[in-house]
């Protein structure tokens, strides 16, 4: 293990530019997150580190995604806690930018991704991937990685970006990472820190309703209405409300009504006045 003076804080673009400048004879990796950083983010930045020689991990509370600004405002900022987190796993560099540094004035260019970003979380904050694929083709002409790790946790995110990658020619391999859960099944997340000790113990129903969906899956119902049915009722119970339960094609996002090809059950549920979303990925061959 490295010695904690190992990593570097950058908080400049300028300065990232003239530190990267140097390691580009070797591949670089980027883990882009929001910080309040987790295990769940740990292992996209240990299989980073394993996979490439040089880690950068930004740290950027986007303010363009967020739709609610109160949202934006309680989101965790942890940077010290985070700074020894990222050297514990592996990485080489930290990313930090302010507000400011990313945002010098009104922006007037953006990324809209088409109907992949249209349902699911699309539908319920409007413009919210419109902020995610314009701050990550940024990290990208930013930081200019070989590869760029993403969790499965966040699934429409990550097809969204996939599909901005290949649409826009963007040279960065995307490598996705399974979701990490607690010993319960709740999906981690930064937000989960604002769920009081009631809310966290109803919050694993999430996991448990998709579990109960892909149960029934494996027992030969293919009908996403009856699924959905099914699901809901699972999550019937007084502190949490149901913002969307889908199945849609996995590579598409688009809702389907019969589960063909690879799916997922993706749901956000509101618990008290955190939102969490979880889903589980469903192989054509069940
Ligand atoms: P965030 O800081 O929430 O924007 O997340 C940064 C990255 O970490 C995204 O690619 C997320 O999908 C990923 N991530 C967040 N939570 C988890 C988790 N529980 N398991 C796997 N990846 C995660």
């Amino acid at each position: 293990m490295r010695s904690p003076v190992d990593i570097e804080l950058i908080h400049t673009i300028a300065q990232l530019r003239e530190r990267l400048h140097p390691s580009r004879s070797a591949p670089i990796a980027l883990v882009p997150t929001m910080g309040a950083l987790h295990t769940g983010h740990g292992t996209l930045i240990t299989k980073a580190a394993t996979e490439t020689a040089c880690v950068v991990v930004s740290i950027f509370v986007n303010p363009t995604q967020f739709n609610d600004p109160s949202d934006y405002q309680r989101y965790p900022r942890t940077l010290s806690t985070d700074s020894e987190f990222c050297q514990r796993h592996g990485a080489h560099i930290i990313f930090a930018p302010s507000a400011e540094e990313m945002y010098p004035e009104p922006p007037q260019t953006f990324v809209e991704v088409g109907a992949v970003s249209e349902h699911l979380c699309g539908k319920f904050r409007p413009g919210h991937f419109r902020g995610v694929a314009t701050v990550v083709l940024k990290l990208f002409q930013i930081v200019q990685p070989d590869r760029a790790y993403f969790g499965e946790k966040d699934a429409q995110q990550l097809a969204v970006i996939q599909r901005m990658v290949r649409d826009l020619n963007v040279p960065v391999e995307i490598v996705p990472a399974p979701t990490v859960r607690e010993s319960d099944g709740l999906a981690m997340s930064s937000r989960n820190q604002h769920l009081t000790p009631e809310q966290r113990s109803i919050a694993p129903l999430l996991y448990q309703a998709l579990q109960h969906a892909l149960s029934t899956i494996e027992k030969g119902e293919r009908s996403a209405a009856s699924l959905q049915q099914q699901a809901l009722a699972t999550l019937a119970v007084p502190g949490i409300r149901v913002e969307y339960l889908e199945i849609v094609d996995a590579a598409s996002m688009q809702p389907i009504e019969t589960i063909q090809t690879d799916a997922r059950i993706a749901i956000a549920a509101w618990v008290g006045s955190t939102r969490l979303i979880d889903n589980v990925f469903v192989p054509a061959c069940h």
